[in-house]
């Protein structure tokens, strides 16, 4: 065929294509936009279904501190003892990880301490008993719930504390912090703490310490002691622990 017909073929059907395009632009348009949902949906569903899975396989230990004889700090206002507090904020932060799938276990869930008899060395045994609940749940964090105290009034705001040199801590700490940052009752923008603590000591669990706000300021015992408060910061909880063991797994 001589190249001036060839050439006259190919401008022929590319008339009829385009005429075959302005013709069924619609249908076209509609069964790409289809296609496009299908392929988001199926993403969708598998990151949904990974996740899941992912989820199911979680467990977090969650430690209210103290309880018995050692009730902790107390309010300045109510006098309500810290060890009642960091119950109410563990039994609120266990439902928020049940919601999501993923599994609790605590290690205190009445207000008796750990440590049997009250007699002579029983904080040693309190946090003994802690540890071993720990390594008896080999799980995927430690979150250890307490409330702060400072001599001065206007010292408020959660802080989380972690154990130098601990990697997998300070991250887990860097991603509570900053969900704990993001509520709209945070005094400033505070930075995780270095902590040498038993609890974050006794394990090689990714451990931290969150102390929910300070007893010793009325501002903050109001919101402690605020039931849709402690709902929200167990939100803010679970969003900064998801987000450190979803990266963690995937290798952010
Ligand atoms: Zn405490």
């Amino acid at each position: 065929m001589p190249i001036c017909d060839i050439y006259f073929c190919c401008v022929i059907h590319f008339t009829m294509f385009k005429r075959f395009l302005m013709k069924y632009r619609n249908v076209i348009f509609a069964l790409a936009l289809a296609v496009l949902i299908a392929l988001s949906a199926g993403a969708c569903f598998f990151a949904l279904s990974l996740n899941t899975a992912q989820a199911q396989r979680l467990t977090v230990l969650l430690d209210a501190g103290h309880g018995g004889v050692d009730g902790g700090v107390t309010g300045v206002k109510t006098g309500v003892k810290e060890s009642d507090v960091n119950l109410l904020f563990c039994r609120e932060i266990q439902r928020a990880f049940e919601e999501n799938g993923i599994k609790v276990v605590q290690t205190r869930m009445s207000e008796n301490g750990l440590y049997g008899a009250a007699t002579s060395g029983y904080k040693r045994r309190d946090m003994q008993k802690r540890a071993q609940i720990i390594h008896d749940t080999a799980p995927s964090v430690v979150l250890s719930v307490h409330q702060n105290s400072y001599p001065i009034p206007t010292r408020r705001g959660a802080q989380v504390f972690f154990r130098e040199g601990a990697e997998q801590s300070k991250l887990l700490a860097h991603h509570l912090q900053k969900a704990l940052n993001g509520m709209p009752e945070r005094v400033r923008e505070f930075s995780p703490l270095v902590g040498d603590y038993y609890i974050l000591n006794c394990s090689e669990y990714p451990s931290v310490i969150i102390e929910c706000g300070f007893l010793t300021s009325p501002e903050d015992e109001a919101l402690l002691l605020s039931e849709e408060y402690r709902k929200r910061f167990s939100k803010a909880v679970v969003d900064g622990v998801l987000t450190f063991l979803f990266s963690s797994a995937s290798g952010g």
